[in-house]
């Protein structure tokens, strides 16, 4: 069996969703494999809209499961109302030469239906960050290549925010910004006047914070502020591939979506020198079908992609698709979460919070962004938030106990916390390779992930934890508190790397557009093409790259050089 299309696309999330959506509304005919099955808008939010009581187990993971699943169990997304978009422990086995947790989402929309959506745009400083401090090669982009497509894919997805007119984290096309409470204003304006280079800002996110009519069109509407958006969103509050790109793509006419369609490899022509398609193993009867295009966009998340393209062997690329230097799957990295601060703040008592918010605030890097000035390199970014917690008597029976509830509500005194989101540096040592054994039960190899701290990750952690007690003490919090929270490197969900892009094919596989340096259609555009971390959230970087790619590959298909 063999069809033909002018596009295909692999995976069908964050990146792959945008992917099919461009060269769909520029009238290719595209095929989009997924390996997972169909999880359609609405239909297929089984726990969308269920009440914690209704749960065979109030919305918890039982022993049995934790047991059963101890990696995808350390995702905190994880629960008994998510539980069917996690892939399990046992269902796709990797190779772990170091701890790594490998959180994946085997779907259609893959992780977008399960992500945070915080949505940070990168500046120069952190494009910049490579050459300037030599621990990678040269990104071959600046912020300026990608500015305009930040602010196409921010416009369709429906990012809220503020203008905060920061130099290291630039501004977006925002809809209205979610409020900070008291407690994270009292800290926004004591860091504002204690230091001239660290800000408290609203975190952006892919939540509608007003319903215009380029959302409405999308059929999604604004945020209910439920805060259970992992288990997929009935009014398409929150930005994922099922409510937004993958309707768009639909609705053009020119999209083919096939689940249960696992990728196996990419298939080389050799007389023409570039790709013909890909060979596709039917998840559910196992046969084997090659699909052609004139074009693939490679969009099966970071390590997917890494395994994808080094399991493309030919006899011109007998050690993975474009992988002449001998560095795909090397200089992958991630983000180091190892670290959180807690404290306690005694004023504002005669207040408190109502209602949710999906959303909380953010502490932009300000560590090295304009020179080195830490004996370590690159720096963090953190998430902060102050609630007021109820009050929960630890002692007391009967009516004493009812008592103390009615006429006490709240604790004395507010609880604040961090996190912290450090950039790791890409090294040859972190990488992925094919298991030279062991298979998957479609007979494709293993990934074998090696991937680790290090000596910088280690002096990052003690730099956060120093900086933000003392930020916490100007702020007036009290019993302030760190703890290592023994995350291993993959639990941040933002590994990155492996295809990296650059200037020079010797020591990078991917062009400034993203187009494999020996096989030019061949588009790579997930977070596998990263050639550097830095410290904001990835993904908003992957769809603009995505969508700035499409547009570039098309234009040369257009001139028949494609
Ligand atoms: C709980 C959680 C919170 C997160 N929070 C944030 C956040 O706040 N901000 C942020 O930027 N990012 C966040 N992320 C990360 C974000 O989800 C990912 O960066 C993003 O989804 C990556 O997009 P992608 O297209 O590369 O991969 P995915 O969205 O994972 O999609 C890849 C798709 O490819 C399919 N696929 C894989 N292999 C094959 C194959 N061989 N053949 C066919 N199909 C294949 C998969 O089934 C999947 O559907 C979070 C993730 C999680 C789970
Ligand atoms: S918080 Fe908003 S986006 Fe999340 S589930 Fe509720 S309505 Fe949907």
């Amino acid at each position: 069996m063999s069809e033909k299309f002018d596009a295909i696309v692999i995976g069908s999330g964050i990146s792959g969703g945008w992917a099919a959506k461009e060269l769909c509304e520029k009238g290719l005919k595209t095929l989009v494999l997924e390996r997972g099955r169909e999880v359609k808008h609405i239909e297929d939010y089984p726990t969308g809209t269920m009440l914690p009581w209704e749960f065979e187990h109030r919305n918890r993971l039982t022993r049995e499961m934790k047991e059963a699943n101890p990696i995808v169990s350390r995702c905190y997304a994880f629960y008994e109302g998510t539980e069917h978009f996690f892939v399990k422990d046992d269902e796709h086995p990797y190779i772990q030469e170091k701890p790594f947790d490998w959180i994946r989402g085997y779907q259609t929309g893959g992780k977008s239906l399960m992500w945070a959506r915080q949505t940070q745009r990168w500046s120069d400083f952190d494009f910049e960050g490579p050459a300037r401090d030599g621990f990678a090669v040269d990104w071959p982009i600046r912020y300026a290549d990608i500015a305009p497509w930040y602010s196409y894919v921010e416009k369709f997805a429906g990012i809220s925010g503020n203008k905060d007119g920061l130099k290291n984290l630039p501004d977006g096309e925002f809809l209205p910004a979610h409020e900070m409470n008291c407690v994270e204003s009292h800290f926004q304006s004591q860091i504002a006047k204690h230091y001239k280079d660290r800000h408290i800002i609203q975190g952006r996110c892919a939540h509608i914070t007003d319903n215009r009519q380029i959302y409405l069109d999308q059929n999604r509407s604004k945020c209910m502020h439920r805060t259970i958006c992992e288990r997929g969103c009935p009014y398409g509050g929150y930005f994922s591939s099922n409510s937004s790109t993958l309707p768009a793509a639909q609705r053009t006419g020119n999209l083919t979506l096939r689940p249960h369609s696992v990728v196996h490899s990419i298939l080389f022509d050799e007389k023409l020198g570039k790709a013909k398609g890909v060979k596709v193993i039917d998840a559910i009867s196992g046969e084997e079908i090659d699909f052609h295009a004139r074009i693939i966009f490679v969009n099966a998340s970071a390590l997917n992609s890494n395994l994808i393209l080094l399991n493309s062997k030919s006899s011109r690329f007998p050690n993975g698709l474009g992988n002449d230097n001998g560095m795909l799957g090397k200089y992958v990295a991630f983000h180091n979460y190892n670290r959180t601060i807690s404290a306690e703040f005694e004023g504002y008592l005669d207040k408190t919070t109502s209602g949710k918010r999906p959303n909380s605030p953010y502490v932009p890097r300000f560590r090295n962004v304009e020179k080195q000035e830490t004996d370590f390199l690159r720096g963090y970014a953190a998430g902060f938030q102050a609630s007021r917690n109820p009050y929960y008597p630890s002692d007391g029976w009967g009516e004493d106990l009812k008592e103390s509830l009615s006429t006490k509500k709240y604790n004395d005194y507010w609880t604040v916390g961090s996190h912290m989101m450090g950039e790791t540096i890409p090294k040859e040592s972190n990488y992925v390779a094919l298991d030279d054994k062991e298979v998957d039960k479609w007979g494709i190899p293993k990934l074998r992930i090696s991937i680790d701290y290090d000596e910088n990750d280690k002096k990052m952690e003690q730099d956060y934890m120093d900086q933000f007690t003392e930020m916490f003490e100007k702020a007036g919090f009290k019993n302030i508190k760190t703890r290592e929270s023994k995350r291993n490197p993959g639990n941040d969900i933002h590994e990155m790397g492996g295809v990296r892009m650059g200037h020079d094919p010797k020591t990078s596989l991917l062009d400034k557009w993203n187009a494999l340096h020996h096989c030019q259609n061949v588009f790579v555009t997930d977070g596998a093409c990263m050639t550097s971390t830095s410290t904001q959230n990835p993904s908003l970087t992957y769809m603009a790259l995505t969508a700035r790619a499409v547009d570039y590959a098309v234009n040369r298909m257009k001139r028949a050089e494609l």
